[in-house]
């Protein structure tokens, strides 16, 4: 009896004493499930319904694709953990159309879902860096496999559809960048090749002196190669058709990059 209660004391001591690291085990089980538990369980009609609403792009896909897109949706939910910041929760509108930019970006890419990154601050609008000194929009930190965005700026991006700035995508791309630097060998979202086919012609076009009167990008796409890929993708899904006209080669090797061509889903090939 002595030795029951003692071995119950140990286990409840452990227990607490553990407890975050149990916790943090069961999330870390749970988001290496995430591709199982995708497949077998059904799409939230929830999920559904926010898309419909909100996110022209799923509006645009045939129904086959539509449920392509939600698989993919779901996966990527269930592969993150969503952390508020200055608020109490991440919504789940917030989850959604979060992951849906991430499908956007990568619905032409099998197998991608950025799983370096396994975390997603929330903040609700521009947030301080005391590294920096600035307000920020969002960031990716490849250290600590963290994606940050500001809701108040994500959503702004898919309320002004045309005006090429759309934080979500642009700082996916960021992402899904540098996944394809450190998982080179093992799930390479794209061909290297062509990725050094993209990063000569921004090393052209912005070491040409006339380059802010020669393109519709904005300027600080020249900031570095990393930024010229993320304002390169926020134009090729709001501005395919000016893209594909004032720079058909670099628009053709994002076609070829990410496996897609929005213009084509927009007319409903
Ligand atoms: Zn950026």
């Amino acid at each position: 009896m002595i030795a029951l209660i003692i071995f119950s004391g140990v286990v409840i001591v452990a227990f607490f004493y553990y407890r975050e690291e149990i916790g943090q085990g069961y999330t870390y089980a749970g988001r290496q499930a995430a591709p199982v538990k995708s497949l077998v369980l059904p799409v939230p009609q929830r999920y559904k319904e926010i898309l419909l609403k909100y996110f022209p792009y799923y509006q645009m896909l045939s129904a086959e694709n539509k449920g392509k897109f939600e698989k993919k949706v779901v996966r990527f939910i269930y592969g993150k953990q969503f952390i508020p910041r200055q608020v109490d929760e991440v919504t789940v509108e917030a989850k959604v159309l979060i992951a849906a930019s991430a499908v956007q970006l990568t619905f032409g890419l099998p197998n991608v879902y950025l799983s370096f990154f396994r975390r997603i601050l929330v903040y609700p609008n521009d947030y301080y860096s005391s590294i920096t000194k600035r307000y920020h929009k969002g960031e990716v930190n490849p250290r600590f496999g963290v994606i940050v965005l500001s809701w108040q700026s994500f959503v702004d991006g898919y309320i002004y559809p045309n005006d090429s700035k759309n934080l979500g995508l642009h700082e996916m791309a960021h992402a899904l960048r540098f996944e394809s630097l450190i998982r080179s060998e093992e799930y390479p979202p794209f061909e290297s090749e062509l990725l050094e086919q993209f990063d000569d012609y921004a090393h052209r076009v912005c070491n040409d002196p006339e380059f802010a009167t020669q393109t519709f990008f904005r300027p600080y796409a020249c900031t570095d190669e990393h930024e010229f890929f993320s304002v390169a993708v926020e134009n090729f899904f709001e501005r395919s058709e000016l893209f594909k006209a004032e720079m058909s080669e670099l628009y053709a090797i994002l076609v070829r990059l990410l496996g897609q061509d929005p213009i084509l889903l927009k007319v409903g090939a």
